[in-house]
Order: structure tokens, then sequence, then C-alpha cells
């Protein structure tokens, strides 16, 4: 699984933002309870002093370490006892000035050791679910959402299999990938005409596969290519952040390339279009390509070693059926 980087970043600043919030919630508490009680503030003077003390005593080892410490402890009791009672008396939790994280597991750091901790695993979630939300530009697709009605069950002539019958399979197999996404999913190449529930069924897997905390990356042909065509032709500031979005389409784990033959297809397009096709399969990273193109036009349109590629390695869901969109309007 690999997490993508921007969308990291964006939930440690998060976590930090939170953090600091907190820290000046206790700060500005601390100057109340501080001077509505001067007598506290001496004593925290006092137990910080007291703690210092004991750790050097600790540490140089004195004639009875371990008594020094035992007497620094016996006088912070006493201490620590009068500071409850004073905040206590004067309405204050005896505890509220205490640092006290979100997350015990880091601590509110974010990461345990070089793993990012639970917690901003949540926060990357939610920053994920906002950027898909983004780019989906939909409503909230599921899987429950979607409706076979609209697929007629008289069978096709040619293959004696109904719209809907060919459906309820693609539905399925979209299901159970999404379901099992992982290493080794494979990649899949949904064809059919436009308002067949091509990216309706692609958004149900982008939600579902993201909210499994795997990055996936939406995006239309169009703006795919035009940001290696950006790279290609930018000036060296914008290159950064250029190049860190192509990075984001050849490393995510699913990459959803929407409405691929709709943009205007050159010979710069046709060798990103096999770049980004050929490194994704070199690093058993999945895709999922959209087309109203079948393989035969997709070989002539782009070339013959693209074509290839996705009729070997793509598993590939034919959308048939009448557009979805026109049976609406006829019916409301
Ligand atoms: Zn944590």
């Amino acid at each position: 699984m690999s997490l993508d980087g921007r969308i990291l970043a964006r939930a440690m600043d998060r976590l930090t933002d939170r953090n600091n919030k907190r820290e000046a919630r206790t700060a500005r508490l601390r100057e109340e309870v501080y001077k509505r009680l001067p007598r506290v503030a001496d004593i925290d003077k006092e137990l910080t002093l007291s703690m210092i003390e004991a750790a050097s005593a600790a540490l140089e080892g004195g004639s009875d370490p371990e008594e020094a410490v035992r007497k620094v402890a016996e006088k912070n009791l006493s201490l620590q006892a009068e500071r409850a009672e004073l905040m206590v008396a004067a309405g204050f939790p005896m505890d509220c000035l205490d640092d006290k994280p979100l997350c015990n597991t880091c601590r509110d750091r974010g990461y345990v050791g070089s793993k990012p901790c639970q917690c901003l695993m949540e926060l990357y979630r939610e920053e994920q679910r906002k950027e898909l939300s983004q780019l989906l530009k939909l409503g909230e697709e599921n899987f429950e959402a979607f409706n076979l009605d609209y697929y007629s069950s008289v069978p096709d002539p040619g293959t004696g299999i109904s719209p809907r019958e060919n459906m309820e399979l693609v539905y399925e197999t979209c299901r159970l990938y999404a379901g099992k996404f992982g290493t080794g999913s494979g990649s899949l190449f949904f064809t059919g005409a436009p308002g067949l529930g091509k990216t309706f069924l692609s958004a149900c897997i982008a939600r579902e596969v993201a909210e499994k905390g795997y990055s996936v990356v939406y995006d239309t042909a169009q703006s795919v290519f035009s940001s290696f065509e950006d790279e290609k032709f930018s000036k060296n500031y914008e290159l950064e952040e250029t190049r860190s979005d192509i990075a984001r389409y050849m490393n995510c784990d699913l990459l959803i390339l929407d409405d691929l033959g709709t943009e205007m297809t050159t010979a710069f397009t046709i060798s990103a279009l096999y770049d980004l096709v050929n490194t994704r399969l070199a690093a058993g990273k999945q895709t999922i390509i959209n087309s109203n193109l079948d393989i035969d036009e997709i070989r002539k349109r782009y070339s013959p070693a693209i074509a290839s590629r996705l009729e070997g390695e793509y598993q590939k869901l034919s959308f048939y059926g009448r557009d979805i969109r026109l049976i609406k309007k006829e019916i409301y």
C-alpha cells in the first residue's frame, strides 16, 4: 500500500494545527489560573525544579541516589496535594493544565517510529475522501445506489444476452474487485457508449478502495495528459508541482483514467498513455480505464502496442444498453 505524499502532508498539517490549537488553549488557561492563583504558579515552578533535581541526583549517583529521588518524590506529593486543593477550591478541574494527548498511541506526534499512527491515517482517509469528492464531482456513489432496472431484459440479438444480464455480471465483477482490492487485483478496461454507468461504477470502486486506505487518483484523460504536457513545456519554477501530479498518476495504488478517447489525441498523448500504462503495469499497480472506444478503436487511435497491453493485461468489461440519462429524461 503506498500513501499519497501530498494527501499525507495535508493530514499531517491538520494534526499539527490541532496540536497547536490545543497548546494555545492550555496556555491561555494556564495564564488565567496563574493570575487568579499565584501560589499554583509558584508550585509549578518548584515542581519543575525538583524534577530537574531528581534527574540530576539520579545521574550523579551521589552517596544514595535512590534516597535523594525518594525525598524529592515525597516533597512533590505534598506540593501536588496543595496544588490540587487550590485549583478545586477555585473551580478549576485539577488536571486542566496537564498535557493530555488525544491519541495515547503516538501522543499526537502522528507517527510511531517511522509508521503513521492510526490517528494520522484517520485524517489521511478524510483528506482522501475530500479529494475524491472534488474530483468525482458526483454525489455519494455507492454500489447500493446502482439501479439495474435501467438495463433492458430483452436479449441482444447478436449475443443472446440481455443488457441487464450483462450489467449484473459487470456490477458483480466491480463489487468483488473493490471488495478484494489489493496487490494482484489486476486492471480493468471499461468500454461502451456514454451514459451506461462506467463513471458511476468506477466512482463506487474509487470510494470503496480509498476507504481501505489505498491511494486512489481519479482523473479524466484530458486532465492527465495536460499534466504531462505541462511538465514538458513548463518553466522550471512550475515544474515541482506538475511533477508531483505525474508522480501521483504513476505511483498511486489505483488510478482511474476516465473518458479516454474524448481528448485531443496527438503523438504526445499517445506516448504519455503508453508510458503511463507500461510504468504502472511494470510496478504491479492497478488501473481502471474508462472509454467509449473498443480495443480496435484504441489500436487505430493510439497504437497497436497500447491496444495489445489493454487486451493482454486488462480485464475488459463491456457496457451496453440504452443511455440512462435519456431513459431518466423520458421517465421524469
Ligand atoms: Zn496517534
